[in-house]
C-alpha cells in the first residue's frame, strides 16, 4: 500500500514515511492510494485488537521486499494492535433504536487513546536518532498523547497548552509524567500553541536539532485505527440485528468523521453518516451552503469540538469532492450549548444515564430522527467535564479509579511566552 497526498503534488510514500512526515510536502494529508476489499471480515466473538489487526493489514502491506526492508511496521502490526488497544470498547443498547458506542474506555477517558497509542508504538519502531513529538492541545489531545508515550514508548514530547485555557483535570492529565513528556503552558490561546507548533516544523534550525513528529490528528496513524473502530462496530451490529446502522458522531476536527467514511467506502455496512457539531458551524453550513468557509473557533460546552477549520475535511473532500455524492448519505447539523444542558438533563432524568457534554451533542440528534437503528458515539466519559455536569444534574459524579491515581500524582509545567524562542531556551541544551 502506499500513500499520497490530497492535493497531489508529493510523491507517494509507504506507510512509516507518512506517519513521521505527519503532513505531506505540499501542504496535504495523506490518504491511502488504494481500497482493499475486506468484506469477509467477521466481528462477533474476536477481541477488537485481533479484529483491527485483520482491517489494518493491506493497509500496512509491502508491495516489495525492498519496500518491507524500508517500512518495518507490517511485521509489528499484531504486537502494536495488541499492546495499544488493550482496554475494553462497547457497544451497548441504549433503546429499541439506539446503541451507544463507547471509545472512552482507554487510559485518558477519551477516543483519542486509541489513535495515540497506535501511533506511539508505530513510531518505536521506524523512529530515527534524535526524534522528538510535538503537539498543541486544547483539551483532550495532549492527555492522550501523554499517556501514550509516557507508557509505551522512550520518544520525548513536548505539550503546549494555553495557560489557564483548560480544566484542572484535563491540565492533570499533561503534567504529571516527568522528564519524558514536557508540558509548557503558553501565555496566549490555542492558536499561540498551534502557531508556535508550526513555526517549530517549518523552522531549519529545529529540523536540523530534532526529527519533529506531529501528533495531531493529521498524522495517519492516528486515523486508522478509527477507521478500524468503526468497521467492528458497524459489523457487530449488522451480525446482531441484520441490519445495518447509521452513525452520529460528535465531530471537531472530523478525525473521527474521516475513520467512519473510509470504513464505508471499504464496503463495511453503514448506512449513513451524521456528524454531531457544536456551535462551531463551518461543516453544516458546507452542507447547506456548498460553501467551504473555514473561521476562528467558538468557545462552547462540547470544548474538544471547538474547531473553526476542521483540517481533515480535506480527506473528506478527497473521497467525495462531489457534495451532491456526499450528501447521499451524509449530513451534518448543529447543536447550541443550551440543547446540549438540555439533553444531559433530559437523558438523565429518563434513563438514569449520564453522557459527556460531547456525547450529548450527538444522542441529541438521534432524538429527532426516527426509527431506523443509530449508533450514537461517545467520544469521553462524564467524569473528565464534571464541571459542567455536575451542576446540572445536582450531584457528584463518581471518579474513575485511572482517574483517581493520576490526580493523585505531582504534576510539572513550565510557564513561558507566546514565542518559539522560549520553547528553544528550554529545549537546546
Ligand atoms: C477530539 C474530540 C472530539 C472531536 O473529534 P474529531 O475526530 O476531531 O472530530 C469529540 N469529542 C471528544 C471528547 C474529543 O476529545
Amino acid at each position: 500500500m502506499k500513500y499520497r497526498s490530497t492535493r497531489r503534488k508529493s510523491p507517494e510514500t509507504l506507510i512509516g514515511a507518512a506517519i513521521k512526515q505527519g503532513l505531506a510536502p505540499d501542504g496535504g494529508l495523506y490518504v491511502p492510494c488504494e481500497w482493499p476489499a475486506l468484506s469477509k471480515l467477521a466481528a462477533d466473538g474476536l477481541p477488537f485488537a485481533e479484529f483491527a489487526t485483520g482491517v489494518l493489514r493491506p493497509f500496512f502491506a509491502s508491495d516489495s521486499l525492498a519496500d518491507a526492508v524500508a517500512d518495518p511496521l507490517a511485521a509489528g502490526l499484531e504486537a502494536i494492535c495488541k499492546q495499544a488497544f488493550n482496554f475494553p470498547l462497547e457497544l451497548r443498547a441504549l433503546d429499541a433504536g439506539t446503541s451507544v458506542l463507547e471509545l472512552f474506555h482507554g487510559p485518558t477517558l477519551a477516543f483519542k487513546d486509541f489513535g495515540a497509542r497506535f501511533l506511539a508504538l508505530c513510531l518505536n519502531r521506524i523512529a530515527t536518532s534524535s526524534p522528538l513529538v510535538m503537539v498543541a492541545t486544547s483539551g483532550d489531545t495532549g492527555g492522550a498523547v501523554a499517556s501514550a508515550f509516557a507508557t509505551c514508548s522512550q520518544i520525548p514530547v513536548v505539550i503546549l497548552f494555553p495557560e489557564g485555557g483548560i480544566s484542572q483535570r484535563q491540565e492533570k492529565q499533561l503534567t504529571v509524567w516527568g522528564e519524558q513528556v514536557r508540558a509548557y503552558a503558553v501565555q496566549g490561546t490555542f492558536d499561540d500553541c498551534q502557531r508556535i507548533v508550526k513555526e517549530a516544523f517549518l523552522s531549519a534550525e529545529w529540523r536540523a536539532r530534532f526529527d519533529l513528529v506531529s501528533a495531531n490528528s493529521i498524522n495517519i496513524a492516528r486515523l486508522l485505527p478509527q477507521m478500524a473502530y468503526f468497521a467492528w462496530a458497524s459489523l457487530k451490529h449488522f451480525e446482531n440485528r441484520g441490519r445495518s446502522a447509521g452513525f452520529i458522531i460528535p465531530t471537531g476536527n472530523a478525525g473521527n468523521a474521516v475513520g467512519a467514511l473510509w470504513a464505508r467506502h471499504l464496503g463495511f455496512p453503514i448506512r449513513e453518516v451524521v456528524l454531531a457539531h457544536n456551535a462551531n458551524r463551518t461543516v453544516p453550513d458546507y452542507f447547506n451552503t456548498g460553501d467551504w468557509r473555514p473561521r476562528a473557533s467558538i468557545a462552547t460546552l462540547a470544548n474538544a469540538m471547538d474547531v473553526g477549520n476542521p483540517s481533515n475535511f480535506e480527506r473528506v473532500l478527497d473521497l467525495y469532492p462531489d457534495i451532491k455524492r456526499l450528501q447521499e448519505f451524509v449530513s451534518a447539523e448543529s447543536v447550541s450549548d443550551e440543547e446540549i444542558k438540555q439533553r444531559i438533563i433530559t437523558e438523565h432524568s429518563t434513563s438514569g444515564e449520564v453522557f459527556c457534554p460531547h456525547s450529548a451533542t450527538a444522542l441529541h440528534l438521534r432524538r429527532r430522527r426516527g426509527a431506523e437503528d443509530w449508533i450514537v458515539v461517545s467520544t469521553a466519559h462524564p467524569s473528565k467535564f464534571e464541571a459542567i455536569i455536575e451542576p446540572l444534574l445536582r450531584k457528584s459524579l463518581p471518579v474513575p479509579a485511572s482517574l483517581e491515581e493520576m490526580l493523585s500524582r505531582k504534576s510539572q509545567k513550565t510557564v513561558i511566552i507566546p514565542h518559539l524562542e522560549a520553547l528553544k531556551e528550554h529545549l537546546f541544551r
